[in-house]
Formats: C-alpha cells, structure tokens, sequence
C-alpha cells in the first residue's frame, strides 16, 4: 500500500531535523529543515540542549579552506538528552546527557580506530561537512536533534554545567589529547599556550590543574590581566613584542598553538628549550614557512594534532570534571548565531559562544 503521506520509501525511516545553514561562502545561516539518517540498532538520538562555536564552524560556514558543500549546518561541540535509543545500545538510556564532538563515525577496525585514535581514521565521519553512513550529508549540532553511533557519544559527568561542558566535546579535547601524547602533562613542565581563545583558556586550565607552568603567548594586551590573575598562568607574552618574545627564548617544554589564522612559527620555536615541541592545532592557511634553524639548532621538533579518541575524549572530560574545569562561556539564543560567528572571526569573545539550543530554537523556527 502507498505511504499516505507520499514520503519515499527510502526516506520513511529517517529522522527529520531543523537546524540554522549557511547556503553559501557568506556564511550566514538561516532556517534548514532536512533529515538524517534512520535511528539504528547501535544508534542514539538526542534533543540537542547546547552547542558550542568553535571558530572551526567560521572556517566551515565561510569555505575558508575551500572544500565545504552547502547547504551546510555547523557545530561539533553537541550536548544533548537521550530520546531514542537502538536495540543493541549498551552504554545510554533514554534521559542520558552525552556529549558528541567532532567526529561522529569511524571504520572501527583500522590501526588508528584499534588504538582508539578514532579523529586519525581514514574512513572517520566528521560531524558535520561528512558523509554518513548511509551516504546523506552529515549536519551539525545548531539544530534541534541529531542521530549517532552510541560510540561517538560520551557521558557528561553528573553535575557538570551542561552549557560550559559544551566547549570541551571540541576545545578540550583538541588541546588534552596532544598534551597527553607528547607528554606535556607533568607537574612543573613549562607549557605555552599561543592565542588565548577557546581552546587556549581550555588549554590553560588543564595545564593549570596539571600543576604546570603556563606561559600564555597572545597578540591581545587586554587578555594579560585575567590570563594572569583569574586563568592562573604564570607569564603573559605579547606576541608582536620582539623584548617580551626574546625573554622567553628557551623556557618551553612544549607549545600548543591556537591560533586561527596565519602567523610565523619561528620566534615561537624559539621560546622552546631544547628537544622542545610545538604543537599546532590551529587551522594555519596558508601553510607557513618551517622555521628550519631553531628546529636543527636546538632539536627542537613540530606536531599537529586533531581533536581525539573517544575514549580520551571521555577520560578528558572526567577529568575535567574532577577540576572544575569548564569554557567560559556566553551563553546566547539561537537568533544571535549570525552575530556570534562575526564576533568569534574578529576575536571578540571571552572565550566560547555557546547556543541554547533546546530553549530557543523556536526563535527561528517558521513554524514557531
Ligand atoms: P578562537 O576562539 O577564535 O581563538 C583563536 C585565538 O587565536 C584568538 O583568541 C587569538 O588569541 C588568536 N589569534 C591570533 N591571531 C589571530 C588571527 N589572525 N585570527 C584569529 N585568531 C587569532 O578559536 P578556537 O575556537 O580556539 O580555534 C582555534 C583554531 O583551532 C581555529 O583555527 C580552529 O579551526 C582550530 N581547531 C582545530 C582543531 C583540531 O582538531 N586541530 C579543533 C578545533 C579547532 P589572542 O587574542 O590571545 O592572540
Ligand atoms: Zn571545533
């Protein structure tokens, strides 16, 4: 018998959604009603409540790196309550609060996926920009619910902020995870932290709970009060300041490096000390020049890193829990998206915007 409601076979099953997409290289988004794809067996679906901005979402929206398809919805910093569950989902019940990043999907047989380095797969799914598994488009977390492997899920710890937890599912893990592989995690290492936005406030409060030395290297004067007084680090530097810069030289154990747009490694290399490590996770397009001399000259060596595993992922947040550790946040309605990704790309936000999802969605819903 014909379905009543004239919906393809093939989509019958599927979950509609409703979200804000950016059309174009503009990247203004406006209302996007869509579908993903069916509640599988190992599948959870979630009421999406928060979603952070990463300034990733702004490379995305504006197809700054060249390779974004539209329509488009951003967000990969989700956490939501569980209102569906597959049949063979072990680890949540319906009610859960999880968590989901920027990766939704993985083959789960590689050596990347077996060592649990899922965000290094070749087959992973990014959460939004990607293909899912059943070939639709994968859409991000400013929309009203969304559908994942109960594998790229995680569980926010009890009592943790459910908003300013958002940022960690993306920030967080992006700046714990190399941190942990380099072994720049040890009491009394010296870390820098180079651009104090959403992932370098991150940064610096793991570091900081770590009990390490934390040197922030920042182009933003404004910043170094509360870097110093209420992040807790231990030396600010501005970046365009060749005295500040040339008393720091040799001090690092290690670098992890924010910054969103171009910038010079050598005079940070620099301010590494010997067999020191720079870390870069910032999205640096152009590629820049490889400062080859304080490499060879002093050992030192350079890195970058993408977000995580699930399982660091879930050991970062617990351990966030632990500290206290949460984003700073602002937190802001639905109908303000547009503004916040210009204000994340001019560098005016202390330090992540975080959308309200679940209780302002209706704000741009032409249904509402
Ligand atoms: P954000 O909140 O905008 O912070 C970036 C910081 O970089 C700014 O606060 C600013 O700090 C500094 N900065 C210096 N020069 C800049 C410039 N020309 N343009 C922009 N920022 C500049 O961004 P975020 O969300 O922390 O993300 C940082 C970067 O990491 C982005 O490129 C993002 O795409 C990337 N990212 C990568 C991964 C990964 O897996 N590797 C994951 C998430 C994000 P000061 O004012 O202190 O100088
Ligand atoms: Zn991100």
């Amino acid at each position: 018998m014909a379905n009543p409601i004239s919906i393809p076979a093939q989509e019958v099953h599927k979950t509609p959604a409703f979200g804000l997409a950016a059309t174009d290289s503009s990247g203004i988004v406006s209302p996007f009603h869509f579908s993903r794809r069916a509640n599988g067996d190992h599948d959870i679906t979630l009421k999406i409540l928060y979603c952070g901005i990463c300034h990733g979402d702004v490379h995305f929206l504006r197809n700054e790196m060249g390779h974004t398809t539209y329509p488009m919805v951003a967000g990969h910093e989700i956490v939501g309550e569980v209102i569906k569950v597959g049949r063979s989902v072990t680890k949540f019940k319906i009610g859960d609060i999880v968590g989901v990043g920027p990766i939704c999907g993985s083959c789960r047989s590689c050596s990347n996926c077996s060592q649990g380095w899922e965000s290094y797969c070749p087959e992973k799914i990014f959460t939004y920009s990607g293909y899912d598994y059943d070939g639709s488009r994968t859409q991000g977390g400013y929309s009203d619910k969304t559908v994942v492997d109960e594998h790229f899920a995680i569980k926010i710890p009890q009592g943790m902020p459910l908003d300013s937890a958002a940022p960690l599912l993306c920030a967080g893990i992006t700046v714990y995870s190399p941190m942990k592989f380099h072994g720049l995690c040890q009491p009394g290492q010296h870390l820098g932290v180079v651009g104090l936005g959403g992932l370098g406030h991150v940064a610096v409060k793991f570091a900081k709970a770590l009990e390490m030395k934390v040197t922030v290297i920042s182009t933003s004067p404004g910043k170094k009060k509360e870097a110093l007084e209420r992040l807790g680090a231990d030396v600010f530097l501005l970046s365009n300041d060749p005295q500040q810069l040339q008393e720091g030289k040799d001090t690092l154990d290690g670098i992890i490096d924010t910054v969103a747009g171009p910038h010079s490694l050598e005079p940070l290399a620099d301010l590494l000390k010997t067999g020191g490590k720079l870390i870069i996770v910032g999205a640096l397009f152009p590629p820049p020049e490889l400062p080859i001399r304080p490499m060879m000259m002093g050992r030192r060596m350079i890195a970058g890193s993408a977000a995580g595993g699930m399982g660091e992922t879930q050991e970062m947040i617990d351990l966030a829990a632990k500290h206290n550790i949460t984003a700073d946040i602002e937190v802001i309605p639905m109908d303000y998206v547009n503004t916040a990704l210009d204000r994340v790309a001019k560098n005016d936000v202390k330090y992540r915007f975080v959308i309200d999802v679940a209780n302002t969605i209706h704000k741009v819903s032409p249904d509402s």
